[in-house]
């Protein structure tokens, strides 16, 4: 209910406050349970929350702030209907802030919005905290893919899992441990996990032993866009070689015309520009063992691609290649990939092959990178909660 509402000039800044207060129903609410209680004193009196823009103009509601009983939860700031607990802008606004995080780059929001990263950062993390208690996030998965994911540059690890069958993010959590993927395994209940039916992780050692010790019924496999990561690995080693071949034996033409030829090494054949078709085409006359490497790496990509029978065909060729390449790094990546052949064998018997699970990985990769005022975990998790995890709001209304 609106009581009145005034432009004011505070500060050199103009702005509209509204004053309201709840109606009837609604008042004397605790903050926590939403439950009627008996009244308690003032608070700290008026309180002014940040709500959307009018116009131009910044707009905020005014209104008592009392504080309430609540046999459950004590003494607390009474519940207000057109905000969280504890925020400082309403519903609307926080609403809008969130999704426009989800969609927008954070110097958008914060420029448009006219609030720090900070404040985003708590906003999303307080909308994200709402929508999830409100859904079970983990009910009915039957296959899941767990990863880590670096941030604040590698110095620090969360641990994702992602459902298979949407690509949804369903769970993230701080470290990458066995603690850390026993705790997944806590939240998901026994029940639950006897109900996996798929795993799918890199190598990780971590991870297998705690899905094996958890969900024993789970076929366990190799995620194939790690394994093919192996390969761009193995594959930059080998150009780098080459590279410093030809610079030490004064070969610096060459040397720098393979500088900028990594995209055209690393990328998918059919993501090549004309251009760097012309780069791996003079690759493979003038450099045969870097383009032996290039032809390793996609080799293993057709692997994954054939999968059943086929790819276990594929895959012995691949290694007996590999062994025999006289290229290091392939040498080596061939004795990791035996050692994992029986989980790579059930990656292809099972079609673990995952767009989605990669999808959602590569989003949150760039996400670490895109959130630099999210500096906790607590914070970035929130934010890949609403990106990846479908607890992104609506825009305030809109109708579905
Ligand atoms: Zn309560």
């Amino acid at each position: 209910m609106i009581e009145s509402v005034d432009l004011v000039e505070e500060r050199g800044e103009e702005m509209v406050i509204a004053a309201v207060r709840p109606i009837r129903s609604r008042r004397s609410r605790c903050s926590r349970c939403n439950r009627r209680c008996r009244g308690y004193d003032a608070g700290d009196g008026r309180r002014r929350w940040r709500t959307l823009d009018l116009g131009v103009t910044k707009a905020f509601l005014e209104a008592d702030a009392p504080r309430v009983a609540c046999p459950e939860h004590g003494v607390v700031v009474a519940a207000v209907p057109w905000a969280r607990p504890g925020a400082r802008s309403t519903r609307a606004f926080e609403d809008t802030c969130a999704w426009l995080a989800a969609h927008a780059a954070f110097t958008v929001v914060a420029a448009l919005l006219r609030v720090s990263w900070r404040t985003v950062a708590g906003v999303v993390t307080r909308v994200v905290a709402e929508r999830a208690g409100r859904t079970d996030q983990l009910a009915g998965l039957r296959r899941i893919g767990i990863d880590e994911i670096a941030h604040r540059r590698g110095h620090r690890y969360l641990t994702v899992v992602v459902d298979h069958e949407t690509g949804r993010l369903v769970w993230a959590g701080k470290g990458r441990d066995q603690a850390t993927v026993r705790r997944f395994f806590d939240a998901l209940g026994a029940e639950r996990a006897a109900l996996l039916t798929h795993v799918s992780a890199d190598g990780a050692e971590w991870i297998h032993t705690v899905v094996a010790e958890r969900a024993p019924e789970a076929v366990l496999g190799l995620d194939p866009f790690h394994v093919v990561a192996w390969a761009t690995k193995a594959l930059d080693e080998v150009r780098r070689g080459v590279w410093n071949e030809l610079r030490r034996t004064g070969k610096t033409d060459q040397a720098a015309s393979l500088k900028g030829s990594r995209w055209a090494l690393v990328k998918n054949p059919e993501d090549l520009t004309g251009e760097q078709r012309t780069t791996l085409a003079g690759i493979a006359t003038t450099n045969k063992a870097l383009y032996r490497g290039y032809l390793l790496k996609e080799q293993l990509r057709a692997v994954f691609a054939a999968t059943g029978e086929n790819g276990k065909q594929l895959l012995a060729g691949w290694l007996a290649w590999a062994r025999r390449s006289r290229l290091p790094a392939y040498v080596k990546l061939a004795r990791t990939i035996d050692k994992y052949r029986p989980l790579i064998f059930n990656t292809l018997d099972h079609h673990l092959s995952n767009a989605r699970v990669e999808a959602t990985n590569t989003h949150l990769r760039v996400l670490t990178r895109r959130a630099y005022g999210f500096h906790s975990p607590e914070s970035l998790i929130a934010m890949a909660m609403l990106t990846r995890g479908g607890l992104c709001p609506q825009l305030p209304g809109r109708t579905a």
